[in-house]
């Protein structure tokens, strides 16, 4: 099944404790949907400046089967993000985001992109994120992810976001803003009564937490001895994610829980090259080696009852 994003393509000028990157091919919609197109095809929604290096973008992006009738070249800058990570790699800091050409964007989606199924709505301006719902038929799954700039700035609209997807992607210092619960067991019991029925709660190097009314599971984050540059991990587990239940086109809970794995896994990758430099070079036999990996390290026999 065809999957749709819309969401932020960026220039990302990023520094790490190991090296910096200027002006690199980034944002939510771009790691979504380079880490995606492992699973199934992907429709990108967006805008670009002027200043963008299209060329390049296409190039990355058009190889893996991703469709850009839907990224606008609009006139003006191009969406900026600077950040920065210290020893803790969890959390970004924003130095700086320049929405350029994002603040006047007024999504409009071409006619095959009407139909998609299953549809994520990255981290950008959850006014835009409405827009590009308002325009899809009947999708089947929708789920978006957002950030602390939005929730912020556009609380309001976020809320009723929150009332229109099946599931919301956030991690856990995002959640605790949103919901103003110290708690995350709350702070998704909070969200779960606003809209999503399931509710994804990550938390960078400790795992993700996927919740629904009735059930909690979790995943770990794949232990990885050298992490370069943590962008993009939560827009990549994203794709992982979508990408795999739009390919098997199966919502029940088992499927779910594989998805979470599956996003994990290239939430794992993502991390060990700037910019999508990794996305682009990781084969299928790498992802279904790292899952089988993911599999060893939470089995365990359960022995004899005490
Ligand atoms: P993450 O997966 O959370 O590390 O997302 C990293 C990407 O988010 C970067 O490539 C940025 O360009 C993009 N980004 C940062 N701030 C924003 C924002 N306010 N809205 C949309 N995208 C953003």
């Amino acid at each position: 099944m065809p999957l749709l994003v819309v969401g932020s393509v960026a220039l990302d000028s990023v520094e790490t404790p190991f090296g910096k990157a200027d002006e690199v091919l980034g944002g939510s919609a771009t790691y979504f949907s380079a880490s995606a197109s492992h699973q199934t095809s992907v429709k990108l929604v967006g805008v670009v400046g002027s200043d963008y290096p299209v060329d390049k973008l296409d190039e990355a992006l058009r190889t893996r089967g991703i469709d850009l009738a839907g990224l606008e070249r609009a006139e003006g800058e191009s969406f900026r993000w600077r950040g920065r990570y210290r020893h803790d790699l969890n959390s970004a800091e924003t130095l700086e985001t320049r929405l350029g050409v994002f603040s006047h964007f007024r999504p409009k989606l071409p006619e095959q992109f009407k139909s998609a199924r299953y549809v994520f709505l990255a981290n950008i301006d959850p006014r835009l994120q409405l827009q590009v719902l308002e325009q899809v038929d009947k999708p089947k799954f929708v789920a978006c992810d957002t950030m602390n700039f939005w929730i912020e700035s556009r609380r309001g609209d976020l809320m009723e976001l929150l009332k229109h997807v099946d599931l919301i992607t956030l991690n856990d210092g995002e959640a605790r803003q949103l919901t103003e619960q110290a708690n995350l067991v709350q702070a998704a019991r909070w969200i779960l009564a606003r809209g999503p029925k399931t509710v994804l709660i990550k938390k960078g190097e400790h795992g993700a937490f996927m919740f629904t009314k009735d059930s909690i599971f979790y995943a770990p984050a794949y232990p990885l001895e050298a992490v370069f540059d943590p962008t993009g991990a939560g827009d990549s587990f994203a794709g992982g994610f979508m990408g795999y239940l739009a390919r098997t086109d199966d919502l029940s809970e088992a499927n779910l829980r594989r998805a979470v794995v599956i996003g994990s896994a290239m939430g794992s990758f993502v991390v060990e090259a700037f910019s999508i430099t990794r996305l682009l070079s990781v084969t299928r036999d790498d992802i279904d080696r790292r899952v089988a990996d993911f599999h060893r390290l939470v089995s365990f026999d359960q022995g004899m009852p005490s």
